[in-house]
């Protein structure tokens, strides 16, 4: 991770002090990501055929190098027996659910960031942590983090994860679509280790018409939906699934993007009252100091 810099400090603070200031003659522009460029990449989520094995959630910790248990613990089913959501620990998990009437098996359903067509986390950001990349990825820049925990807020499936624990340089967590791996021409770590083929990485585009393929194919295996086509303005994950996804643990979402609902939000809240801006800019600001002071000290 880049280090910060004295500059960056007084760009920063120029920034914040910017945005202070101008808050009483201009509204907030937050970015807009609505265009959707061609090479936009996804994953389609089959989870009619997952079988909740967890080697994608094992797989995922191994490629970010995060603390893991060995491959063969995860057969262990009992961690079904509560929901889990991706938090610091892992930016993917597996929850399993009843299946249909009259079917034996049970739904498993993998959760991980949506990598959204117009993602509220990147409209949230004041200081452009956030970016959505060409091909559909987003991602969180640590050196540009100023900690105010703004996007964890304007997630609508609730996913950027705070490190609670971690009392020095705490970081957001969150799914990079295994940004270092494609952008070299590989798989996604949990895309590649799959056995069941559930996860399918290709085009946006195309995914949309395997998923809509398959629904005519076997009407009665899936529900008429393709979860993600259109929800909040569509998402770069896609899903297929025997039942309705707000009964497989993913919210029920309108077709309005959401950065348009945070943009609302600041705007209502911030564009005519000074105040909360004003000391957000602060906080930032200190936290910024802060950070900087202990790495300093770490390094003397
Ligand atoms: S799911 Fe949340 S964290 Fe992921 S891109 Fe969408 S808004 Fe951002
Ligand atoms: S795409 Fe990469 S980061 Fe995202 S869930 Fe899969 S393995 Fe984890
Ligand atoms: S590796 Fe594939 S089959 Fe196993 S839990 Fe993950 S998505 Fe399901």
């Amino acid at each position: 991770m880049p280090k910060q810099s004295r500059r960056d400090f007084f760009k920063i603070s120029a920034a914040l002090t910017a945005v202070t200031a101008g808050v009483t003659s201009t509204k907030i522009k937050a970015e807009s990501k609505d265009y959707i460029p061609d090479k936009a990449m996804g994953v389609l989520i089959d989870t009619t055929v997952c079988i909740g094995c967890r080697k994608c959630e094992w797989a995922c910790k191994v490629a970010h190098d995060m603390p893991t248990a060995p491959l063969e613990s995860y057969d262990n089913r009992t961690v079904f027996n509560e929901m889990r959501r991706p938090d610091h620990t892992a930016l993917t998990v597996i929850n399993e659910f009843p299946g249909k009437e009259l079917d034996r098996f049970p739904i498993d359903v993998k959760y991980q960031c949506m990598h959204c067509n117009t993602p509220a986390c990147v409209s949230a950001c004041i200081v452009k942590a956030f970016h959505k990349h060409p091909n559909g990825t987003v991602t969180w820049d640590g050196s540009k983090c100023i900690g105010c925990r703004y996007c964890m807020v304007a997630c609508p499936f609730q996913i950027p994860a705070f490190e609670f624990d971690k009392a020095i340089e705490p970081d957001i967590k969150k799914c990079d679509f295994c940004f270092e791996r494609t952008k070299i021409g590989m798989l996604p770590a949990c895309v590649e280790i799959c056995p069941n083929e559930v996860l399918t990485y290709g085009k946006r585009e195309d995914l949309i018409n395997i998923a809509h393929n398959r629904i005519e194919i076997d009407p009665d295996k899936y529900e008429n939906h393709v979860y993600g086509e259109f929800e909040v303005g569509g998402t770069s994950w896609l899903y297929l699934a025997g039942k309705k996804m707000p009964e497989l643990g993913m919210p029920d979402l309108p077709r309005a993007t959401a950065p348009g609902v945070s943009e609302s939000i600041q705007h209502g809240l911030f564009a005519y009252f000074v105040p909360p801006l004003a000391l957000y800019a602060v906080l930032g600001g200190v936290m910024w100091i802060n950070k900087n002071r202990k790495n300093s000290e770490t390094e003397e």
